[in-house]
């Protein structure tokens, strides 16, 4: 599943290649895709806009049109091509944006999980899906205190990938601030410090601007989010590995929260 860091590579290279088209029609051949509003109001709302600006929030990749924000979440599979009009239509390929300059912006997606919501500006960040996100890592307003009041009894690991709280945080990552934290990944998060929440917060920028810089780095386009994932792989500390790289014990696996969770139980302790 692409994470954070792999969304935002996805973003800038997304930016360049669409910026300033002009958007004719779209052509949507798996309508479960396209959340809101219903597919005939999408169809006709989304002509004739230009596109200003891709952003992000979480992993929401937000295209900025004239009137409206065009919301797409790629979740497992989603991947973005640009092609020509007449190039053949591929068995993936579930929407298409046709561009004034005779190019198409073609959403392929082999799971069709994606989604999409064309929402107008005025109100689309105090309303689904956006207004249910956290704060990003870099949000100023990310403070201990913060995190204190958000946090529930539940175990650390969980938190972090609970998306109303912090934005962005996705299974791999959370298993990397935890260790460079030394934090257990079951200590329940409410049992944290305030130096305990000040190091997260530092650890999660730290990790998540890493990924970031080895995705910018080594993916060619949009087409192969995947090759992020496998670049920044090679420079985990804990997750997927078998010793830790500081006091060579054997990691320990384990489940939390239903995802897959690795530590080292004699760097990362329980508070
Ligand atoms: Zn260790």
């Amino acid at each position: 599943m692409p994470e954070l860091p792999e969304v935002e590579t996805v973003r800038k290279t997304l930016l360049k290649e669409v910026k300033n088209k002009q958007i004719l029609s779209a052509s949507i051949y798996w309508n479960n895709i396209i959340a809101f509003p219903k597919v005939e109001e999408f169809q006709k709302q989304i002509q004739k806009q230009t596109i200003n600006n891709v952003q992000r929030r979480g992993k929401w990749l937000i295209f900025e049109l004239d009137d409206y924000y065009l919301l797409s979440h790629l979740r497992m599979e989603g991947k973005y091509f640009i092609r020509k009009k007449d190039d053949p239509i591929e068995k993936h390929q579930h929407v298409i944006f046709h561009f004034s300059d005779g190019t198409d912006l073609r959403y392929h997606d082999t799971r069709k999980f994606g989604k999409m919501y064309l929402l107008k500006k005025e109100t689309a960040f105090s309303e689904k899906p956006l207004c249910n996100l956290g704060l990003e890592p870099w949000d100023k307003n990310l403070t201990p205190e913060y995190l204190k009041n958000k946090f529930h009894k539940k175990p650390i690991k969980t938190e972090l990938l609970d998306q109303s709280i912090i934005t962005g945080i996705g299974n791999i990552y959370a298993d990397e601030i935890l260790f460079l934290t030394k934090i257990n990944p079951k200590t329940l998060a409410t049992n944290l410090s305030t130096k305990d929440c000040q190091n997260i917060i530092k650890f999660t920028k730290q990790v998540l601007e890493k990924a970031i810089e080895y995705g910018g780095t080594t993916v060619k386009s949009y087409e192969s989010s995947e090759g992020v994932h496998g670049r920044f792989q090679t420079h985990l500390l804990v997750h997927t590995k078998k010793e830790c790289p500081i006091c060579h014990s054997k990691t320990i696996k384990i489940t939390v929260g239903g995802r897959g969770t690795y530590y080292c139980k004699n760097c990362q302790k329980e508070r």
